[in-house]
């Protein structure tokens, strides 16, 4: 059974009326990496955010579901419980909430009974796996964070609350060479912890340090396109413009 299964889903932007989600079908199994790539303004973000049940969007049919069970019904805490985690494009600054302490709130509130001092070693020793350092942790969530910051206290976050389900959305903007291959290592050793991950991209870059089980791309709405990881080398090659033709966009 796939682990995540979207079906045909459609969505809109509900206070604009507007369909951006136009029929998504898509398959994760347990412990794979699927890789989405697309033009900018194709609908990538919005479908990180529908995944996660952000309530400005509206599903108007179709269906989304975690192990076989529609969560369509669930809320945003109701998915993260789930085992659900969105890495937002543009993480929020939290004035008044230090990163480490944030740790273990989200983590205390998915029911983890954790001894702290454990908690606190396993923050530290992720914090030096992607190279962040440790002050970071005593510092406000993401406030004043350059934006490879930023990435790499999302990455730590996925690391210590080892969801099922993790949807990285653009994780790779903003970061040097050093920085992007630091994250594509944790990335790719919390799949081998057995964690399934959704990559969203706009570059190929990333996926020259990580080897995804299937790359799809999309493009308005909707996946257009499916195969193994020769398909990003491609896009790099040629651009999407290839596989628009014939396209209704
Ligand atoms: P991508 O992540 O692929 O760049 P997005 O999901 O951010 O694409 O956006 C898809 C389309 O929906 C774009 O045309 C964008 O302008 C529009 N859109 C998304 N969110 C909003 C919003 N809150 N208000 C108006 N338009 C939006
Ligand atoms: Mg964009
Ligand atoms: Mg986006």
């Amino acid at each position: 059974m796939a682990l995540l299964e979207i079906i045909d889903l459609h969505a809109m932007l509900a206070e604009e009326n507007l369909e951006i989600l136009k029929g998504v079908n898509l398959q994760i199994g347990p412990g794979q990496i699927h890789a989405v790539m697309g033009p900018n303004g194709s609908g990538k973000s919005t479908l990180a955010n529908v995944i996660m049940g952000n309530p400005k969007y509206k599903i108007t049919s179709g269906d989304i579901q975690l192990e076989g069970e529609s969560i369509l019904g669930l809320t945003v805490d109701q998915r993260a419980k789930k085992g659900i985690f969105l890495s937002f494009q543009h993480p929020q600054e939290i004035p008044g909430v230090r990163l480490r302490k944030f740790l273990l709130s989200v983590k205390q509130s998915l029911g983890s009974n954790e001894p702290l001092l454990k908690m606190n070693r396993e923050i530290e020793s992720l914090a030096d796996e992607v190279a962040l350092n440790r002050e970071f942790l005593e510092r406000y969530l993401n406030l004043g964070f350059s934006g490879g910051e930023k990435k790499k206290s999302e990455i730590l976050q996925f690391g210590f609350l080892k969801p099922k389900m993790a949807i990285l959305d653009e994780i790779d903007s903003g970061l040097d060479v050093d920085a992007l291959r630091k994250i594509a290592e944790a990335i790719n050793k919390f799949k081998n912890e057995g964690m399934s991950i959704l990559l969203i991209t706009h570059y190929q870059r990333l996926l020259d340090y990580i080897t995804p089980d299937q790359v799809h791309v999309y493009v308005n709405g909707q996946i257009v396109a499916t195969d193994g990881p020769e398909l990003a080398r491609k896009i790099e090659e040629k651009g999407y413009a290839f596989l628009l033709e014939g396209i209704e966009r």
